[in-house]
């Protein structure tokens, strides 16, 4: 993914001329990154289950998600999760630790955007039901024998993964 045109003076931009080195604009010199965008998420378990929500916004409408978000441009990956399973799930939840860092386009295509997936491990505060709001249309626990086959975005299928190593399941 690369910019057309220079967002400091609109001049046309040529192709970085290596991956992961910036756009350098030959008419004003600005030198442009591209980063991916940040987004945390959580694995929510209770009673050895994690709590998936199906999606019911584009991309991957209807497939199984684990919840979480983009964060705000000065929002902590920690306080951005939190605030994204309260969003979707109505749950407040204790983080027991880092997950991992994941990397994913996000949506289709050779323009999607990547994402940089922060995800933390999670459980609930009290026994509160969650509730899906927001952008999802369900929510289920789901123990590691039963985990969809494949979740929205391929990320996630290895945050499973790691999560059931880390829990030995
Ligand atoms: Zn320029």
């Amino acid at each position: 993914m690369h910019f057309n045109f220079c967002p400091a003076c609109g001049a046309k931009l040529q192709p970085a001329p290596e991956p992961h080195q910036p756009q350098t604009c030959a008419a004003c010199g600005a030198a442009h990154y591209r980063n991916a965008k940040p987004c945390a998420g959580m694995v929510v378990e209770r009673n050895g289950r994690v709590l998936l929500g199906r999606r019911a916004i584009e991309p991957h409408k209807g497939r199984w998600d684990l919840p979480g978000g983009f964060l705000g441009e000065d929002e902590h990956p920690e306080d951005g999760a939190r605030r994204e399973i309260l969003e979707e799930t109505g749950l407040r939840v204790r983080v027991l630790g880092l997950l991992g860092i994941y990397m994913d386009p996000y949506g289709y295509g050779e323009s999607a955007p990547w994402v940089m997936n922060v995800y933390y491990h999670a459980e609930p505060l009290d026994d509160t039901e969650p509730q899906p709001a927001d952008d999802v249309s369900e929510l289920a626990w789901f123990a590691p024998d039963e985990l969809p086959a494949r979740m929205a975005f391929p990320h996630e299928d290895q945050v499973l993964a790691d999560w059931r190593k880390l829990s030995r399941r």
